[in-house]
C-alpha cells in the first residue's frame, strides 16, 4: 500500500514553486537543486517530481518513466558537477534517509549528492 503523503511538506512547496531554489536540473519527471544546507562542496538533492516519501515508496510505486527519469537525473547531476570516478572526477556518495531510524527530515524522497571532499565514515560508530 502506498504511504500517506504530505503534501505541505517543504519540498512539495518547492515543486509547486512556492518557495524558490537553486534548479540544478530539471527533467520531464524529476528536479535537482542545491541543498540549503550543504555539508560538502558539492551537495545537491535529487527529486521525483511524484508524490513518493521515500526510497521504497518509490522503487515499488513509481512508473518506469519516472524511475528511469530519476536516476538518470542522478547520473546526470553526478556528470554535470564532475565527480564521476575514473572520468576525471573524484567521487561521491549517494544518501536516502528513509523514516525515523534514518532520520528523514523531508518526507518526500530525495538523494543527496555529496561530493568534493573526502566525505570520512559511511556511518557514525554507535553510540
Ligand atoms: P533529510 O534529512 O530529509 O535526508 O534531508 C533533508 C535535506 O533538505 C537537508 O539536507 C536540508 O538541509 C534540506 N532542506 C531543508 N529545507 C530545505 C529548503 O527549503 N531548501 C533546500 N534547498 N533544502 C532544504
Amino acid at each position: 500500500m502506498a504511504k500517506t503523503y504530505d503534501p505541505q511538506n517543504i519540498f512539495a512547496k518547492i515543486l509547486r514553486g512556492e518557495i524558490p531554489n537553486k534548479t540544478v536540473l530539471e527533467t520531464e519527471h524529476s528536479l535537482a537543486f542545491h541543498d540549503i544546507a550543504p555539508q560538502a562542496p558539492h551537495h545537491v538533492l535529487v527529486i521525483p517530481k511524484g508524490a513518493y516519501v521515500c526510497y521504497d515508496d518509490f522503487a515499488l510505486e513509481a512508473s518506469e518513466a519516472e524511475i528511469v527519469d530519476f536516476t538518470r537525473a542522478v547520473g546526470e547531476v553526478c556528470r554535470m558537477l564532475g565527480v564521476q570516478p575514473g572520468e576525471g572526477g573524484a567521487g561521491f556518495r549517494l544518501i536516502s534517509n528513509a523514516g525515523d531510524n534514518g532520520l528523514q527530515e523531508v518526507p518526500h524522497l530525495h538523494v543527496h549528492i555529496l561530493a568534493g571532499r573526502r566525505l570520512g565514515r559511511m556511518l557514525p560508530l554507535p553510540e
